[in-house]
């Protein structure tokens, strides 16, 4: 039987691993002391329960995540319904809404005799109409930016400031300022896609009963002897039908083919032998570092109980800095607990130190044109040189896309879900 290294054990690493290892001997080698990457469930004592908390990925839908849904019926895992609301409070002007129900838009009295308020309404209408109607002609201006289609199409700062980019910001975890440069065609068909572009007809989201780790020993059970944590890969040499994997011990293992689910920054550092179409095209899809911190402290939400939402982007006038936004986890788990517990992405300095539970950083793609051209060109390193590449960085980065991209690497290895 041939073996298989699969470097990473995240949702596309378990992934091509559950898949590969019907045919092959697969061995996972992780860095972490811990299975599962930006799966990452801790558990947290409060009030004499033991709760557990999901600090990386949380939610998924019945509309855009059907490869993740079928691998979670065939490892026998529940799910259950969510609520994905999400709330804008302005620091420096205290205007806030929740844009959930109309209640929670009027969450602040204030709003109903604010004619920008309003006119904020009005133009989220228009934004959808216009964008759904570019989707269903398919004429998007190539090369178009976000922010030169909003130009061009007069929309006010207001509306940029106080629902698109924010809202853009915290999907991918990037600045207002950068949500700009994003292509319009890549924004406009996930926004479609995941039903951002509606008001009504929104994808129902669902998280795992008692956090997403849940699902990470059922994944693993047929493989679970030959995940290898805490390994220190120092380089992969690619050899004539042969890869050969270098430890920072001295130690070296030999295998048929190598799996690179890390990400591909990670993937190109690893590669002493880099081709120089590996070198392009994993290079130009970079990734950054994102401080995520468990919390219980509530002044990082809005100032209004009713404008709490399961996804709270908290706003000030530096547009260069990554979105701050804090998960309500007791919303979205459904988690009842003595204090709320929230997970904030990017604002370290803001929250109260006694409140803190546990920090953490972690990295997420960058979507920019040169990263999603690369994307474009997989096929001139995946499969090449006895080297395979999957990871979330390939199509939107999200859970399901670490599942696809696994899924493509099984099937260039002759092994379909
Ligand atoms: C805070 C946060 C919340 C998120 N929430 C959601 C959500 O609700 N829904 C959703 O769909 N997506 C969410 N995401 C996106 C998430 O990144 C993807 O869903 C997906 O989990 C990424 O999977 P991956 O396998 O590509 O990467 P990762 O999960 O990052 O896995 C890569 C693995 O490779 C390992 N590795 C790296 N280098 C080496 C090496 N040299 N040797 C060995 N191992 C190595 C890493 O340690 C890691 O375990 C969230 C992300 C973050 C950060």
């Amino acid at each position: 039987m041939k073996k298989i290294a699969i470097i990473g054990s995240g949702i596309a690493g378990m992934t091509s691993a559950y898949l590969l290892s019907k045919k092959y001997n697969v061995t996972v080698f992780e860095k972490n002391n811990y299975i599962g990457g930006h799966t990452a469930t801790v558990e947290v004592e409060m009030g004499g329960q033991t709760l557990a908390v999901d600090t990386g990925f949380i939610v998924f839908n019945d509309r855009t995540y059907p490869l993740f849904e079928k691998l979670l019926a065939q490892i026998g895992i529940d799910r259950k319904p969510t609520e994905m609301s999400f709330s804008v409070h302005n620091l420096d002007t205290g205007f806030e809404y929740n844009g959930h129900t109309l209640a929670t838009l009027f969450a602040q009295k204030r709003n109903i005799l604010r004619p920008k308020f309003w006119h904020l309404l009005w133009q989220i209408v228009r934004f959808n109409r216009i964008c759904k109607d570019i989707y269903h002609s398919g004429e998007y201006e190539q090369a178009l930016t976000l922010g030169q289609f909003l130009d061009r199409h007069n929309f006010n700062d207001f509306f940029r400031n106080h629902y698109i980019l924010p809202m853009g910001a915290a999907i991918w975890s990037t600045s207002i300022k950068k949500m700009n440069d994003f292509g319009i065609e890549f924004f406009i068909k996930f926004f479609f896609n995941h039903g951002l572009l509606d008001i009504t007809n929104r994808p129902q989201w669902y998280v795992i009963p008692g956090g997403s780790k849940q699902y990470i020993d059922p994944l693993v059970n047929e493989f679970k002897d030959n995940i290898v944590l805490n390994a220190e890969i120092s380089s992969v040499q690619r050899l004539q039908d042969k890869v050969k994997i270098l430890f920072s011990n001295g130690d070296v293992q030999e295998f048929d083919k190598v799996v690179f689910a890390c990400h591909s920054d990670q993937a190109l550092s690893l590669l002493g032998d880099a081709s120089e179409a590996e070198r392009q095209v994993l290079g130009a899809i970079p990734y950054t570092a994102n401080s995520v911190v468990l919390h219980t402290d509530e002044s990082l939400l809005p100032v209004r109980k009713a404008a709490w939402a399961s996804w709270n982007y908290r706003l000030d006038n530096n547009t260069d800095r990554a979105a701050v936004v804090t998960y309500q986890m007791n919303i979205l788990q459904g988690i009842e607990s003595q204090l709320p517990l929230c997970v904030t992405l990017n604002c370290d300095d803001a929250i109260d130190e006694n409140k803190v539970l546990r920090r953490f950083t972690y990295h997420h793609p960058v979507f920019n044109s040169e990263s999603l051209a690369a994307q474009q060109r997989r096929t001139e390193i995946n499969g090449v040189n006895s080297s395979y590449f999957c990871g979330a960085y390939w199509y939107n980065g999200f859970h399901e896309d670490g599942v696809r991209s696994a899924v493509d690497v099984a099937r260039l290895l002759d092994v379909e879900f």
